[in-house]
């Protein structure tokens, strides 16, 4: 007995015809328009978002860091010529570093009463926690053009660590143009541009992940504790 499901000639010539032209006549035109309009209007709504503390815009806010998330993926998957994938080699390096600094921190923190190192030392206090080979090279971001590519969140200088109250959310180390060693500050001290994929830059935060953030949302993390 034949197949129902199996394709006829005629039948499938005509779905991989549909299915091209799909691919390359309205999917080729509306990702791209929803990928440029999500920017700012996802920016918009964040910002004053931040404010409202209700049941419904919390539910908004969920349903914004998704919206997020599907275009992060989006950028990853779209980066497949040769410098996007070598862009995509740099924002690992990036946060590989970030992932030793944030677990150098941890080493720290409860080495001394659970208390975040002083700004002005905070490279210092990192160092004596890691291996002697990684000491000098985690602290330079493979994209940054300073010699010390990361700074770290001043709101945070010699605080009890249980005085954060959204440790996942609450930014730790920040990309940053630090001509010198021990960097500190805040928002304001984000490099001039994106610094990874065009759009973002790594962060670590306190409960020492480490995630890439397109910079448009930058302002929607927490920087004070
Ligand atoms: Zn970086």
């Amino acid at each position: 007995m034949a197949n129902p499901f199996a394709n006829t000639g005629v039948e499938g010539t005509m779905k991989s015809t549909f299915l091209v032209w799909l691919s390359h006549g309205p999917l080729a035109i509306v990702l791209p328009v929803l990928w440029l309009a999500s920017s700012p209007a996802l920016h918009y709504a964040f910002k004053h978002l931040r404010h409202i503390q209700t049941v419904g815009s919390s539910l908004v806010r969920i349903l914004l860091a998704l919206a997020e998330l599907v275009l992060t993926v989006f950028t990853i998957l779209s980066c497949s010529h040769a410098g996007c994938a070598r862009e995509v080699r740099l924002k690992t390096r990036c946060t590989q570093n970030l992932r030793e600094i944030a677990i150098a921190f941890s080493a720290y923190t409860q080495d001394w009463d659970e208390r975040f190192p002083p700004a002005g030392k905070w490279m210092d206090a990192a160092k004596k926690y890691l291996p002697p080979e990684k000491a000098n090279q985690v602290f330079t971001c493979p994209s940054a053009l300073s010699p010390f590519g990361y700074a770290f969140n001043s709101a945070l200088s010699s605080l009890p660590l249980t005085q954060v109250t959204f440790p996942a959310e609450t930014v730790m180390v920040f990309e940053c143009d630090a001509k010198k060693p021990n960097a500190s500050g805040g928002l304001k001290d984000l490099p001039q541009t994106p610094r990874h994929l065009s759009e973002g830059d790594n962060y670590a935060f306190v409960d020492c992940h480490t995630q890439w953030r397109r910079r448009i949302f930058a302002t929607s993390l927490r920087w004070n504790p």
